[in-house]
C-alpha cells in the first residue's frame, strides 16, 4: 500500500496568502435548517432584497436557460449596451464582474503587486483587505471616525507606494455615508497615480437627493473606478453580477485580468431586464425606507444604540453580540455578527419584509430578556 502523503502547506504557500483570513458570509438558511431542524427561518444577514428579484429579471433568467450549452458573451455586449444607455458612459469604460466583489479583486490584481499598498478604512467592507492581500500588496487601515470613513485621516496615511484607495459609500457594515462635497474634495486632493475604487453597492437605496452622480465625475477623474452591483437593490445576489465604470484605459487593464467568461449568460440576461424595471427598484426603495423606520423604532423601544444607516441594513449595539446572535438563530432569525469588522458588540440586520422585521424585533427582545 502507498504511504499516506503529507504536505507542508506552509512551505508551499506564499506568506501573503497564508495571512489571509477568509471572508465569513451570512449563514445560509439551509444550513440553519440542517443544524436545528427548524423551518420558517428569517434571514436578515446578507443585505439581500426581501422582495426577491424583479419578475422581469426572473422571466429573462428563465428564458436564458435554454442557451446554457453555449458560452456566454465574453464581452457582455448587450448588458454593456444597456448600462451605457442607462448611465451615459461609453461601452469601453465598463467592466463586468461576477458580482462587484469580482471587480474589487480585478482592480487589485490589475494595479497592485508586492511592494505597493492600498488604503481603506477601519470597519470598511472586508473584501478590500482580502483583495489587496491576495494581490501581495500591503493593506493600510485608516482609523474610522464616528464609524465612518475619515477622509483626512485616510489622506494622511498615503505612502509613496500607495496605488489604490478603497471607499465604500454607503459603507457596509456601518451604513455610514460621505457627502458629495467631501468626496469630491478628496478626489481632487489625490494625484491621478492613485486609483480610487468607489464602491457604491447600496447606491440605489440612497434617500432621494443623496445620490451624488459620481459617474459624471469620471470625466474629471481618470483615476476613479466606480463599482455597482445587481446583488442588493436589484435582487440578483445569487446570480453574481456587478459592473465597474472607469476611464477606458483603466477599464482596459481591468479587462485584461478578468476571466473571459466571468459573468454567466443567465446573469447577463437577468441584469438587462432588471435594469429596465424601474418600478421594481422604486418598490424596493420604498419598502426599505419603511422597514428601516420599523427597525429603528423597534431598536429605540428596546433602548439599543444603532448607527444611522444609508443602506438596506443597520448595525446596532447589543453588548454580548455573539450570545444574542446564537439565541436569535435558535429563534429562527439569522443576522450578521460583525466581530470580524472590529465591532464585537454590534450585530448587523438587513431590512426585510414588514413581517420579517417584526419577527426579528420580537426575537431580539426575547434574546435580550434571556440574556439580562
Ligand atoms: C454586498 C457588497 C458588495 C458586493 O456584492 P456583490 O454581490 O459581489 O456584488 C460590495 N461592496 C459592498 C460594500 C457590499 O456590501
Amino acid at each position: 500500500m502507498r504511504e499516506t502523503m503529507s504536505i507542508d502547506i506552509c512551505e508551499i504557500t506564499p506568506a501573503h496568502i497564508r495571512a489571509i483570513f477568509p471572508y465569513a458570509p451570512g449563514k445560509p438558511i439551509s444550513e440553519l435548517e440542517r443544524e436545528l431542524g427548524i423551518q420558517n427561518i428569517v434571514k436578515l444577514a446578507s443585505n439581500e432584497n426581501p422582495l426577491g428579484p424583479s419578475p422581469k429579471a426572473l422571466k429573462a433568467a428563465q428564458d436564458a436557460l435554454i442557451d446554457i450549452a453555449r458560452y456566454p458573451d465574453g464581452n457582455g455586449f448587450e448588458l454593456k449596451a444597456a448600462l451605457s444607455d442607462r448611465y451615459g458612459v461609453s461601452m469601453d469604460s465598463i467592466v463586468l464582474g461576477n458580482g462587484s466583489n469580482d471587480l474589487l479583486e480585478i482592480a487589485a490584481r490589475a494595479f497592485l503587486e508586492p511592494g505597493l499598498s492600498a488604503v481603506f478604512s477601519q470597519h470598511a467592507f472586508a473584501v478590500y483587505s482580502l483583495a489587496v492581500q491576495a494581490a501581495g500588496a500591503k493593506g493600510i487601515e485608516a482609523p474610522a471616525k464616528n464609524w465612518g470613513h475619515d477622509l483626512e485621516g485616510m489622506f494622511s496615511m498615503l505612502e509613496d507606494e500607495t496605488r489604490m484607495v478603497f471607499i465604500a459609500n454607503p459603507n457596509n457594515p456601518t451604513g455610514t455615508f460621505i457627502g458629495k462635497e467631501a468626496l469630491h474634495a478628496f478626489l481632487n486632493s489625490l494625484p491621478s497615480s492613485i486609483l480610487v475604487v468607489l464602491d457604491e453597492a447600496y447606491n440605489e437605496y440612497l434617500p432621494s437627493g443623496y445620490d451624488m452622480g459620481s459617474i459624471a465625475w469620471l470625466s474629471e477623474f481618470p483615476n476613479l473606478i466606480i463599482t455597482r452591483t445587481f446583488s442588493k437593490a436589484y435582487g440578483l445576489a445569487g446570480l453574481r453580477t456587478g459592473f465597474a465604470v472607469a476611464h477606458p484605459a483603466v477599464a482596459d487593464m481591468m479587462n485584461r485580468v478578468r476571466q473571459p467568461f466571468n459573468v454567466n449568460s443567465i446573469a447577463q440576461s437577468a441584469a438587462i431586464a432588471a435594469l429596465s424595471d424601474i418600478a421594481f427598484l422604486e418598490r424596493s426603495h420604498e419598502l426599505n425606507l419603511s422597514g428601516m423606520e420599523q427597525i429603528v423604532e423597534g431598536l429605540e423601544g428596546l433602548d439599543l444604540e444603532y448607527i444611522p444607516s444609508y443602506g438596506n441594513f443597520l448595525s446596532f449595539h447589543v453588548g454580548p453580540a455573539q450570545g444574542i446572535y446564537q439565541k436569535l438563530l435558535r429563534l429562527g432569525v439569522i443576522v450578521r455578527p460583525i466581530a470580524g469588522y472590529a465591532m464585537p458588540e454590534h450585530l448587523r440586520v438587513s431590512i426585510g419584509l414588514e413581517s420579517e422585521n417584526e419577527k426579528f424585533l420580537k426575537a431580539l427582545e426575547r434574546a435580550i430578556g434571556e440574556t439580562a
